[in-house]
C-alpha cells in the first residue's frame, strides 16, 4: 500500500530541496576560493619570533590596494623558477611572501 503524506510534509518536503540545493552550492563556491588562493606564509612552521614580525607589520596575503602589493616592495625577491608562486621578503628575513600581499613596511626605492 502506497505511503501517504499529508500536506504539511509536502510542504517541508518542498522548502526542504531548495535549501539544501543553496547550502551545497554556497559550499562548492568557498571550496573553489580557497584553490585559487596563494598562501605564502603558514604561522604553523614559523617561529614565534616570525610571526610576531608578521603581526606587527600587519602582514596580509591580499593587499587592499593592488598598486602596494609586495611584487612592487623594493624588499620582495620572486620566485626563484621566475613563477608567480611565492616570493621572498627582506624584512622577513627571507621567509616568503604572497606577490599579492601586503605589510605596513611596503616601500619602493626612490
Ligand atoms: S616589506 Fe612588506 S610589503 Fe614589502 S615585500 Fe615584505 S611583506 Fe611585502
Amino acid at each position: 500500500m502506497p505511503k501517504k503524506f499529508s500536506r504539511r510534509t509536502l510542504l517541508l518536503r518542498s522548502l526542504q530541496i531548495p535549501m539544501a540545493g543553496g547550502v551545497i552550492a554556497a559550499l562548492g563556491a568557498c571550496d573553489s576560493d580557497s584553490r585559487d588562493a596563494l598562501v605564502c606564509a603558514d604561522p604553523g612552521s614559523m617561529s614565534s619570533a616570525q610571526e610576531s614580525v608578521r603581526r606587527t607589520l600587519k602582514y596580509t596575503e591580499v593587499s587592499s590596494d593592488s598598486a602596494r602589493a609586495c611584487v612592487a616592495c623594493e624588499f620582495f625577491y620572486p620566485a626563484k623558477d621566475g613563477g608567480a608562486g611565492c616570493g621572498t621578503c627582506g624584512i622577513f628575513s627571507g621567509e616568503p611572501v604572497n606577490p599579492q600581499g601586503h605589510c605596513d613596511s611596503w616601500s619602493v626605492d626612490s
